[in-house]
């Protein structure tokens, strides 16, 4: 455990739920856990007791990705986990493939709907189904991500190659998305099983992210923006390459401050916490800790990824190094549109950052 996250409580200990069982976290609130295929190598996913239009059920928060092994142990979820009740309905926080993979899936199964803001319903449904242009926008895949890690300092050709060839990265994990949603909003609040959750959106790590939470169980559901071991991936990539979102980010944490001190943090990733203030404190230094390597590095004109070996210290994959060079810009435009950073574009067509 590193300083920080000793600095939280863990109200289990290490006690989680074995891959394909439930264990209870609140009333009427089970944990669920599902393995990823990536260094990051489970998600958790929630199950609320529920009635909808007269019917018992369940809703379940967030599904897991499009994998063989991941509908094997829903299988056994439900056929084990729910009281015989079926699924009403299926809320997703938001589209990236850990959470929103197994949507249409499960909405199909159960003839369910789909609860999901807006924009992260657009994203997803549009990066599910990739032009057929190879040369067109996809997400972090494809040709046009490796133009933009390209231009940001990327020369590896291994690395590029690779990242060239996951164009299908996103609809392997996400085939489908249901073909109608039911929108929510900022501020909304969803009875669920005769609960109140209020929804708050946040910015930064996706686009239109929703957490939820319960003043009666003094649940937050917190999804990917408050994670109690690692930092909320904040990241500029090639579909919107002119994007600020670590103000959007930290701004998007002021919203949990009005949360009890004694609020259950249940995140998508690491174990359910209490210390969310400490948490959203620490994400406050770390990032500025950040911006101030930036600075320093910057005396010297220097590009994303002269960034992040100053950033991130250990070896990175293909996967790792695209999210590191995207959480890199992020925190060079922070700077630039404060007017801390001038930018340039070099002989090589490398963009690099300068302190002004
Ligand atoms: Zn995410």
């Amino acid at each position: 455990m590193n300083p920080n996250e000793q600095k939280l409580t863990y109200p289990w200990g290490d006690a989680l739920p074995e891959f394909g069982a439930t264990m209870s976290v609140a009333d009427g609130v089970r944990w669920v856990r599902m393995p990823l295929p990536f260094a990051l190598d489970h998600i958790n996913l929630w199950l609320l007791r529920d009635e909808l239009d007269g019917r018992q059920g369940w809703t379940v928060i967030d599904c897991g990705v499009a994998r063989d092994e991941v509908k094997a142990l829903w299988e056994q979820i439900f056929e084990n986990s729910l009281d015989g009740l079926p699924v009403l309905r299926v809320i997703a926080t938001h589209m990236h493939p850990d959470h929103l993979g197994l949507a249409h899936w499960i909405c199909e199964r159960f003839e369910a709907p789909l609860w999901i803001t807006m924009t992260e319903y657009m994203t997803g449904r549009l990066w599910s189904r990739p032009p057929q242009d190879a040369n067109a926008a996809g997400g972090i895949s494809g040709q046009s991500a490796v133009e933009h890690f390209a231009r940001h300092g990327l020369t590896d050709p291994e690395i590029l190659g690779q990242i060239r060839s996951r164009r299908q990265y996103y609809p392997s994990l996400v085939p489908d998305v249901p073909a109608w949603f039911h929108r929510i909003m900022e501020g909304d609040q969803i009875d669920i099983g005769g609960r109140d959750w209020r929804v708050i959106v946040g910015y930064g790590h996706s686009p239109e992210h929703a957490s939820l939470y319960s003043e009666t169980l003094q649940v937050l559901i917190s999804g990917d923006m408050v994670l109690p071991r690692i930092s909320t991936n904040v990241s500029v990539f090639d579909f919107e390459p002119e994007a600020n979102p670590l103000p959007l980010y930290l701004k998007s944490l002021k919203r949990y401050d009005g949360l009890p001190e004694d609020t259950l943090v249940l995140p998508s990733h690491g174990r359910p916490f209490k210390g969310l203030h400490e948490r959203v404190a620490q994400q406050h230094a770390h990032h500025a800790e950040r911006l101030e390597e930036v600075m320093t590095t910057c005396r010297v004109a220097s590009s994303a990824v002269d960034i992040v070996p100053v950033m991130f210290k250990r070896t990175l994959d293909a996967h790792q190094m695209t999210f590191a060079i995207g959480e890199a810009l992020a925190h060079l435009h922070a700077l630039y549109y404060q007017g801390k950073l001038t930018r340039s574009v070099g002989q090589d067509g490398i963009v690099r950052f300068t302190v002004v």
